[in-house]
């Protein structure tokens, strides 16, 4: 198991998606709590964002504050309590995993059991690995298709084509550098909140959301989710590996 959560919250909300997020994995650490981490968009002055990270070894609950993560304020933001099945229990191995260019950053809540031929797919194509997860060959995938598309950036189409190779079950969610937010939902459980003035939240728990969201969508296993320029869509993946959805 694990915890996913994730914010977007709506340009007139006066809320910290950090603070929720934080609030958010806190709740559901009973899916996993080896290690844990947060990552949040900070919007700069000029057009452009950064994605910034922290994540911590040990128990969230331990940690009274959000400010003890050194984050900025933000309006999307994702979060994750890990609970290891490939790589130690490390800072480097917890999630959330950035793209190499910063362009996205992504949570997974499950097993990519064919990650090892995959690994040695990419690291053949000159992919390099930080972690020993096998998170990190979802990263690497998505990275592979926005370079063979050339367009710059994640869309709906390049997220499915590269989810279509992992087999297991493998829920996860993405925040991208724009602001958008994919969500796919294969096995593990996945639901969509919507929250007043038309914010957005990603759990793997809706008894979670309670605080935040005002109606929920329960995700159907093999579910693409994209929340791209405040519009949500849900696309149906199919894939050949069949499993039982939880
Ligand atoms: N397989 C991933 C890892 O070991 C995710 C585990 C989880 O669901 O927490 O990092």
């Amino acid at each position: 198991m694990c915890g996913i959560y994730g914010v977007s919250l709506s340009p007139s909300s006066q809320k910290n998606a950090t603070e929720l997020v934080f609030q958010g994995i806190k709740r559901i650490e009973y899916r996993g709590y080896d290690s844990w981490g947060v990552a949040a968009l900070k919007q700069k002055k000029t057009s452009s964002s950064e994605i910034k990270v922290y994540k911590k070894i040990g128990k969230i609950s331990e940690v009274k504050s959000v400010a003890e993560l050194k984050l900025p304020a933000a309006r999307t933001a994702l979060g994750h309590t890990r609970w290891a099945t490939h790589g130690g229990v490390t800072e480097v191995n917890a999630h959330p995993h950035l793209a190499s260019d910063g362009s996205f950053v992504l949570v997974q809540n499950g097993v990519v059991e064919n990650y090892q031929a995959l690994k040695n797919k990419l690291q053949q194509q000159g992919y390099t690995f930080k972690t020993q997860t096998d998170t990190e060959v979802i990263v690497r995938l998505l990275e592979r298709s926005v370079q063979k598309a050339k367009g710059g950036k994640l869309t709906a189409k390049l997220v499915s084509q590269a989810v279509k190779q992992l087999d297991g079950r493998s829920t996860v969610l993405i925040m991208t550098v724009e602001g958008d937010m994919y969500a796919f939902r294969y096995g593990s459980p996945l639901v969509v909140g919507r929250g007043g003035a038309g914010s957005i939240y990603f759990s793997s728990d809706v008894l979670s959301m309670s605080q935040d969201a005002i109606e929920y969508i329960a995700i159907d296993h093999g579910q693409l989710v994209s929340y791209v320029d405040g519009q949500l869509h849900i696309h149906h993946l199919t894939r050949g590996t069949e499993i039982t959805p939880v």
